[in-house]
């Protein structure tokens, strides 16, 4: 027999459906985010399981990482965009932190995933953040949380805005350098840690080296990093 959540739930969502955030059909399970349909097309690149995939080697050359990786490819119009836009754009938390949970999955499958200490999501600017009113990084850092039970260092890094004079540089040299400015809270406890940093999107990874560049100068650790999803054009 029903119970009594069961049927107030069936009963509004006879006027509220709950719909798939991938291509918007009636959602069967409420307590789902996607249908199956879209579930079994999520464009995994399966990255994890291979050293020197093309995520990392974005790194190399540039900052020393253990691993990298993105657990989806990001196509213009794709399900992932669209999920994306939801916990970035819409408020919609619980996608991002459904996502998160995806990629708790993979990081099983990750090599020497079984030493990471901590998850750290790359910071927004602090304005950025205020009006957002989350870090979409940090949805994921807990969704992955909830399934590889690590602790979230939110505070580890912060995102600054630029103070130097910059008169001698141009827009796009100017932006840049304001884009990609991080600094290190000196208080964390990482010498001999592995942490795993944790961004939406990878495309050129600039800013994601200028932050495992800072984190790394807390001493001698190991640093991953991990986003949700990778795009190989910067017009996505
Ligand atoms: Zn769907």
């Amino acid at each position: 027999m029903a119970s009594a959540t069961q049927l107030i739930k069936a009963f509004s969502h006879l006027f509220f459906p709950e719909i798939c955030y991938g291509c918007g059909t009636d959602l069967v399970n409420p307590d789902q985010i996607l249908c199956l349909r879209c579930l079994n097309n999520l464009p995994y690149t399966n990255f994890q399981m291979y050293p020197g995939n093309p995520v990392e080697k974005i790194f190399w050359g540039r900052v020393p990482v253990q691993n990298a990786t993105s657990l989806f490819y990001l196509t213009k119009g794709s399900v992932v965009e669209r999920l994306l836009h939801q916990f970035k754009y819409k408020g919609r938390k619980e996608a991002g932190i459904y996502c998160g949970r995806l990629m708790g999955h993979a990081i099983r499958q990750m090599v020497s995933s079984n030493d990471i200490d901590a998850l750290i999501p790359l910071p927004l600017f602090k304005a950025k953040e205020h009006q957002r009113g989350y870090n979409q990084s940090r949805l994921l850092c807990d969704g992955i949380a909830e399934i590889i039970h690590k602790p979230v260092w939110e505070g580890a890094i912060q995102r600054i805005s630029a103070t130097e004079t910059q008169t001698h540089k141009n827009r796009i040299e100017r932006w840049q350098n304001i884009k990609e400015r991080f600094q290190l809270n000196e208080s964390i406890q990482a010498v001999g840690k592995h942490v795993l940093l944790i961004d939406d999107v990878i495309t050129t990874g600039a800013t994601l080296e200028a932050c495992a560049s800072e984190l790394l100068k807390a001493g001698d650790l190991k640093l991953s990093i991990f986003t949700l999803a990778y795009s190989s054009s910067r017009n996505v």
